[in-house]
């Protein structure tokens, strides 16, 4: 039989963003159907970008089959919309509410982030700050709907025979990873990045009554089921040709962070932010949610290997070294 993932190519379009990471690549390939997998934020640059990118390849918007999106933020899936009259568009169930920008969700999700913040001591005006930036941030996504649901399959990715999709939680929850089965290739949105390491950002949960997920713990389990890729095809920056050295690396540099945030705690009694703003003194009033997300992770790490503990006092948790 005529094996289909032969003739298939995959084709790299950098394209702008307003955001500190730069530029995000999107990945076309090119085989029976024609799959775009992300899109851009909603910007008229990275619009533009786009259509260039695709002429290039004698493409139109219209001759894109399928839409796969790696996970929720903007410069993901900004420009989702522009195919939805012409393509399917396929993500991971949670991406659902962000893509179909669903207020009630957006709600849920402030009001969680409210009380938590407050309960590991963040103060009101940098909890507000969040949320503008949040709000901001919105605007980079025109909605659209989500019209099939993936989740971890090793076959019948819509458009790609002979792929895969891996679920790759811990960057968001929404995260999902694309992979050629004959060799290894993945498309890994931003679960693994060359220049930069990839935050494993702190999300609330996505029903009623779960907990918090541990997202850099989810996030190493994630890296460690991709250590048999042979190439990443990144979000951002430069194709990886070795993961599974990067991979290792990144293990051991949160070890070697996780040590460095409990020495930092020189025995005292903190509350999450308070440690936030002892380690990032100054970059924590930039990123108040991202560099609250790094020490919340690396906590989480601690606390699982006993090393610390959190305890509940006057509506707040402190935590506390075990000796
Ligand atoms: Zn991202």
């Amino acid at each position: 039989m005529h094996n289909k993932t032969e003739t298939m190519t995959v084709h790299k379009i950098p394209l702008p963003t307003p955001f500190l990471v730069g530029d995000i690549n999107v990945y076309v390939i090119k085989g029976d159907q024609v799959v775009l997998v992300d899109t851009g934020p909603d910007t008229k640059e990275a619009e533009t970008a786009l259509i260039n990118g695709l002429n290039n390849l004698s493409l139109k918007v219209e001759d894109v089959d399928v839409l796969l999106l790696t996970h929720h933020h903007p410069d993901h899936i900004g420009l989702a919309y522009l195919f939805a009259e012409t393509a399917l568009t396929a993500g991971h169930a949670k991406l659902k509410p962000w893509l179909e920008k669903d207020e009630a969700h957006y709600q849920r999700f402030n009001e969680f982030f409210r009380a938590f913040l407050l309960e590991n001591g963040m103060e009101r005006k940098w909890i507000e700050a969040i949320e503008n930036q949040r709000e901001k941030y919105k605007k980079f996504t025109k909605p659209t709907a989500l019209e099939m649901e993936l989740e971890e399959k090793e076959s019948d990715v819509p458009g790609l025979p002979g792929w895969g999709v891996m679920e790759t939680p811990g960057h968001a929850q929404t995260h999902l990873s694309f992979y050629r089965k004959e060799d290894g290739v993945m498309v890994a949105g931003d679960h693994l990045i060359a220049h930069i390491s990839s935050n494993a950002i702190v999300e609330a949960p996505y029903n009623e009554h779960e907990p918090r997920p541990e997202t850099l713990i989810q996030y190493r389990n994630s890296l460690e089921k991709c250590s048999w890729v042979t190439k990443v095809l990144a979000g951002h920056g430069v194709d990886i040709q070795n993961p599974s050295k990067l991979i290792s690396e990144r293990l051991s540099a949160q070890e070697a962070k996780a040590r460095m945030f409990l020495e930092k705690m020189n025995g005292e009694k903190m509350t999450v932010f308070d440690l936030t703003k002892k380690i990032y003194p100054e970059m924590y009033k930039k990123q108040p949610d991202l560099t609250f997300s790094e020490t919340i992770g690396h906590l989480d790490l601690l606390r699982k290997s006993n090393q610390i503990a959190a305890v509940k006092s006057n509506g707040m948790y402190v935590y506390e070294q075990i000796l």
